[in-house]
C-alpha cells in the first residue's frame, strides 16, 4: 500500500517537462528523464484507500490496477509492477505520455491533497521495462483456423490485433496512411509521443505474428483501394476502428481560399515530413513568421500552437468560444468527476514564454475571415459571446492573421466504408455497434472506439479494443481466455 505515513510526509510532485525556451527549438519530447527514486517516493503516497476510485469507472478507463503498481514502485520491485501494468493495459507506454489520466481526478487522496502522480508512474514503469528488455515479442504457442481483418492502426485496432493474436487467430491489420500508429502516428505531435516509440511497440506486434498492411484503403476508390466487400468474405470476422476522422468546419464568409486549413492538415503534413526528410523536404504547412491564429481548443489546438511555436511563428492567439474554466472545481463538478478546470498546457506554456502571455482568448466567437482583392488572407473579424454563449453587440474586432488552424473538434467517421458494405450509422453519423458486442448491423463486422463512439482518448480506444477482441473471440469460439 504504499509507505502507510506515505501521503502525510511527501508531497505530489510531478515530472517537469522539458524548460519551455529550450523545448520550442525541436520536435524531441518536452519529458525531463524518470528519477526512480523519486517516482518510488510519489508511489508512496499512495494510501490504498481500500476503494480505489482511480481505477473505477469515473477513473481510469482500462481499469489500470492502480494502488497494485504503486506500492509495487514503492519497493523497488519495478519487474512485477510492469507485469501488472501490462494485465490490464497493452500500450501502456502511450497513455503514460499523452492520458489526461483522469484517474488522478478520481484519487482519494484527492479530496484533501493533490492526488497521487499515477500517470508517471506508469511511463516509468513500462519506460523501464523497455530499458531492461524485459518486454519481448510473446508468440502464441497455438494458432486457431479463424482469421480476422481489422481496418485501422489506431490505438483500437492495434490493442484488438494485440489481444485476438494472443487468442491464436491470425490478424492483419490494413491501414490507408503509409505508417502505422493512426493518431498516434499522424495526430498527436512528435513532442508529446516519440514516433519511435510507435514504431518500437509494432515491431513487436509483428514478431509476435500479426501483418500489417500500409497504403491499403478499405472500401475506397483510389490506386491503393481494398474491396471491403471481398475482406469480409475472405475472413471470418471484419474489425473496423477507423477513427473519427472528419472535423467540424467554419463556414463563415472568406472560408474558400488560401491560409485557412484544418488543424489536421497542419499537423499530419508536419509529422510526416518530419519523419521523412526532418522538414527538409517543405511538404508541410510552415507558420514560420506568420501570424497564427488557431480557432478553438482541446489537444488538437494545444498541439497546433505548439507546432507552430516549434516553426518559430511571428505572433500567435487561440480563440475559445467557451468561458475561461475556474481555476478549482465548480460546486457542479465534484471529485471523483473529471475535473473541468483551467489547465496550462505545453504549448499554452511555450507561448507563454515566447509572447509573454498565454495565447488564449475566451468567449469569442469568429465572423468573417477578411481577404485582399487577391484572395490573400488578411485576418478574422470576431465578436465577444456571453455566457450563454450569445453574441455582444459591438464587440467587434479585427485580429490580423497570416495562417489560421481550425481546431474544432471531430464529427464523425468518414463514411465511403459503411456506404460500401451498406452498414447503418446512428443520429450522430457514427457506425451503430453496441458497447457489448460492437456488432454492427452486417454480420462479421464489428466496429470500435472512435468510429463507433465519436473522438474521445487514447486510453478508451484502448479499453474497447480490448473489449471488441474479447466479444470477436467469444462468437469465434463460444467462449473466451481474454480480459476485456
Ligand atoms: C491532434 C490530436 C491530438 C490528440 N491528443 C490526444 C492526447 O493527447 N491524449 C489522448 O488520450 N487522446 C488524444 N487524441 C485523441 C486520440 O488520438 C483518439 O481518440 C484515438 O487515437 C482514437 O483511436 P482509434 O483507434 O479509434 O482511431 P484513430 O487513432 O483515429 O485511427 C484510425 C485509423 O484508421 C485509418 N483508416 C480510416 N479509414 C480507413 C480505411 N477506409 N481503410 C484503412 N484505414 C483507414 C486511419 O488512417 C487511422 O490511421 C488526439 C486527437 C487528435 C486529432
Ligand atoms: S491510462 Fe490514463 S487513466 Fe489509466 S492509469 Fe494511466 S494515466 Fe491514469
Amino acid at each position: 500500500m504504499g509507505k502507510v505515513t506515505g501521503f502525510k510526509e511527501f508531497e505530489r510532485e510531478v515530472e517537469p517537462y522539458r524548460d519551455a525556451s529550450e523545448r520550442s527549438l525541436d520536435f524531441k519530447e518536452i519529458y525531463t528523464d524518470h528519477q526512480p527514486e523519486h517516482l518510488q517516493t510519489q508511489g508512496a503516497r499512495c494510501m490504498d484507500c481500500g476503494v480505489p476510485f482511480c481505477q473505477s469507472a469515473n477513473g481510469c478507463p482500462v481499469h489500470n490496477l492502480i494502488p497494485e503498481w504503486n506500492d509495487l514502485v514503492y519497493r523497488n520491485r519495478w519487474r512485477e509492477a510492469l507485469d501488472r501494468l501490462h494485465k490490464t493495459n497493452n500500450f501502456p507506454e502511450f497513455t503514460g505520455r499523452v492520458c489526461p489520466a483522469p484517474c488522478e481526478g478520481a484519487c482519494v487522496l484527492g479530496i484533501t491533497d493533490p492526488a497521487v502522480t499515477i500517470k508517471n508512474i506508469e511511463c516509468s514503469i513500462v519506460d523501464k521495462g523497455f530499458d531492461e528488455g524485459w518486454i519481448v515479442p510473446e508468440i502464441p504457442e497455438s494458432r486457431s483456423d479463424k482469421s480476422i481483418a481489422i481496418v485501422g492502426s489506431g490505438p483500437a485496432g492495434l490493442t484488438a490485433a494485440a489481444q485476438l493474436n494472443r487468442a491464436g487467430h491470425t490478424v492483419t491489420v490494413y491501414e490507408r496512411a503509409d505508417r502505422i500508429g493512426g493518431l498516434l502516428m499522424y495526430g498527436i505531435p512528435n513532442m508529446k509521443l516519440d514516433k519511435r516509440f510507435v514504431d518500437r511497440r509494432v515491431d513487436i506486434l509483428r514478431a509476435e505474428g500479426i501483418n500489417f498492411v500500409t497504403n491499403a484503403d478499405v472500401g475506397g476508390q483510389g490506386d491503393n483501394a481494398v474491396d471491403v466487400t471481398k475482406l469480409v468474405a475472405d475472413n471470418d470476422a471484419v474489425l473496423l476502428a477507423t477513427g473519427a476522422t472528419l472535423a467540424r468546419d467554419l463556414n463563415i464568409p472568406g472560408r474558400e481560399g488560401d491560409g485557412v486549413h484544418l488543424a489536421m492538415e497542419f499537423l499530419t503534413a508536419n509529422t510526416k515530413s518530419l519523419l521523412d526528410s526532418n522538414l527538409e523536404d517543405g511538404n508541410y504547412i510552415s507558420a514560420t513568421d506568420k501570424k497564427v491564429i488557431v480557432i478553438g481548443g482541446g489537444d488538437t489546438g494545444n498541439d497546433c500552437i505548439g507546432t507552430s511555436i516549434r516553426h518559430n511563428c511571428q505572433s500567435l492567439v487561440n480563440f475559445e468560444l467557451l468561458p475561461k474554466p475556474p481555476i478549482d472545481r465548480a460546486q457542479n463538478n465534484p471529485w471523483p468527476l473529471w475535473p473541468r478546470i483551467h489547465r496550462v498546457d505545453y504549448g499554452h506554456a511555450e507561448a507563454g514564454d515566447k509572447f509573454g502571455d498565454d495565447p488564449r482568448v475566451f468567449q469569442v466567437a469568429s465572423k468573417e475571415f477578411l481577404r485582399d482583392s487577391d484572395g490573400k488572407l488578411l485576418g478574422i473579424v470576431t465578436v465577444n459571446v456571453d455566457d450563454k454563449l450569445q453574441e455582444i453587440p459591438g464587440t467587434e474586432k479585427t485580429w490580423e492573421a497570416d495562417l489560421v488552424f481550425l481546431s474544432m473538434g471531430f464529427l464523425q467517421p468518414e463514411h465511403y466504408l459503411n456506404e460500401a458494405l451498406g452498414m447503418e450509422t446512428d443520429g450522430r453519423g457514427n457506425f451503430v455497434a453496441d458497447k457489448e458486442k460492437y456488432q454492427t448491423s452486417i454480420p462479421k463486422v464489428y466496429a470500435a472506439a472512435d468510429c463507433r463512439r465519436g473522438q474521445d482518448l487514447v486510453v478508451r480506444a484502448i479499453n474497447e479494443g480490448r473489449e471488441v477482441a474479447r466479444a470477436i473471440d467469444i462468437d469465434l469460439m463460444g467462449s473466451s481466455q481474454l480480459p476485456a
